[in-house]
């Protein structure tokens, strides 16, 4: 008898044990709540995470992000997130005033160019972003590591085919001058792969261009003889639409990854997916030989 309230004993004790230890286990791998600023950290997370967090996108599918203003929704879902990963100071100012510990990606980065925000389009930027946003959920998800790391090495490549491919087709462009009707984004890809890049709106989005500014441009297109033209999914398409008639050329389009259309969005377009999407479209437009 006392032999089998002792093994009862320890069978309780081992159950208990084994109901600790799995309640501790289940609480450990539990969904992460992570809410990031626009489309960009949302991507990078996906991409070392995958189904591991739940992402929450405070600037809507569909929005233009430089015109994004916090919403009492914003703050609502800022609430349920453990985390809040954003890109910069200089393009979210609301980021660190709704939550002073949001994590900043645009840090430590090796490529820097002041009058262009969109820091994500030079792509050793965007392999450094995702390395902070994978090193800060490391630290407080260590458990997650081995399959974080695996996933930034995958990323890593991914971003080395695309330098890859950018660099074997861009050089080849009998068009060197990206014409565009949208804002100052694309700053980083002229720079690296040797483009001019002629854009209508400023880097913030903040001003209009002028009636001069619109005409200037229209004058170059006619002069050039320019077949294709760029615009961007999140702009009223209707002054793209007028230069298209007024001088004939045909309408591209440019994903800045910072907006991101419904479509896009339900479809989960990767950044590699919607830069690669941007190369094809630069191929045609730029009349390059590689396509
Ligand atoms: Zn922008």
């Amino acid at each position: 008898m006392k032999y089998f309230v002792k093994k009862t004993a320890v069978l309780f004790f081992c159950v208990a044990v084994f109901l600790i230890s799995c309640g501790k286990k289940e609480k450990d791998t539990s969904h992460l709540n992570i809410a990031v600023s626009s489309y960009v950290p949302y991507t990078f997370a996906k991409s070392v995470l995958g189904d591991a967090a739940n992402l929450t996108l405070l600037i809507p599918p569909g929005t233009e992000a430089h015109a994004f203003e916090p919403t009492p929704k914003t703050i609502k879902e800022l609430k349920r997130s453990q985390i809040f990963f954003y890109i910069s100071n200089t393009l979210e100012p609301w980021a660190q005033k709704l939550d002073k510990n949001a994590v900043m990606l645009a840090e430590n980065l090796p490529q820097v160019l002041p009058q262009d925000p969109h820091v994500w389009m030079s792509f050793d930027n965007a392999e450094v972003m995702t390395q902070n946003l994978a090193n800060y959920i490391i630290k407080i998800r260590p458990d997650l590591e081995i399959k974080i790391k695996q996933n930034l090495f995958a990323f890593s490549q991914e971003m080395e085919s695309l330098k890859y491919l950018y660099s074997n087709i861009l050089p080849t462009c009998q068009n060197r001058t990206i014409y565009h009707i949208g804002h100052l984004a694309f700053g980083y890809i002229a720079r690296d792969y040797n483009l001019k890049f002629e854009a209508l709106f400023s880097a913030d989005m903040g001003q209009e261009p002028s009636a001069k500014e619109i005409a200037e441009l229209v004058k170059a297109i006619k002069e050039n003889k320019v077949k294709y033209i760029f615009s961007e999914e999140q702009l009223n398409p209707a002054l793209a639409l007028t230069i298209s008639e007024e001088t004939g050329a045909e309408i591209l389009m440019l994903n800045t990854i910072e907006g991101i259309s419904k479509q896009d969005f339900s479809e989960g377009k990767t950044y590699q997916a919607l830069m690669l999407e941007n190369l094809k479209n630069l191929a045609v437009g730029l009349e390059c030989k590689r396509q």
